[in-house]
């Protein structure tokens, strides 16, 4: 996008101050985005694969001109009970929070929650000798 153009659309600082309602298609699975259902005043990724673009770099600034797919990568969980999505972008790396919103897909939530424990980083295989290991009962004889 052309960098005046997008300063006129997007003035620093303007989601700050306004709701985000803009509707968007999204760019991972092609779903269109409205700002309806979130229950939240920032829409800022797709409820279906929860992905999002880097066009920010404070939440709702529009500062960032890399513009890369942001990939839901983990959740994690706000004081308060809250989830919240970690996005990293595919393009430069850089990892931001976001709030969930009402809408979003609870299965895609829970399979991005589940994701370490579904591939963890020594075969299942082994619980019983690494939980011996670490002094716990891994007997299940
Ligand atoms: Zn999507
Ligand atoms: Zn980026």
């Amino acid at each position: 996008m052309n960098r005046e153009n997008k300063r006129k659309t997007f003035e620093k600082g303007y989601y700050k101050t306004h709701a985000c309602r803009d509707t968007f298609t999204c760019k991972v699975c092609g779903r269109l985005c409205t700002p309806e259902n979130a229950g939240s005043d920032h829409r800022n990724h797709c409820p279906n694969c929860l992905s999002s673009l880097h066009v920010d770099i404070e939440p709702g600034d529009r500062e960032s001109d890399c513009g890369g797919i942001m990939e839901p990568v983990a959740v994690w969980v706000r004081r308060g009970g809250e989830w919240a999505i970690i996005h990293r972008c595919k393009r430069c790396g850089a990892l931001s929070s976001n709030r969930v919103a009402a809408d979003d897909n609870p299965m895609k939530l829970m399979s991005i929650a589940m994701r370490p424990l579904s591939a963890p980083p020594f075969p299942l295989e082994r619980i019983e000798e690494m939980t011996a290991l670490m002094g716990g009962e891994g007997s299940v004889r």
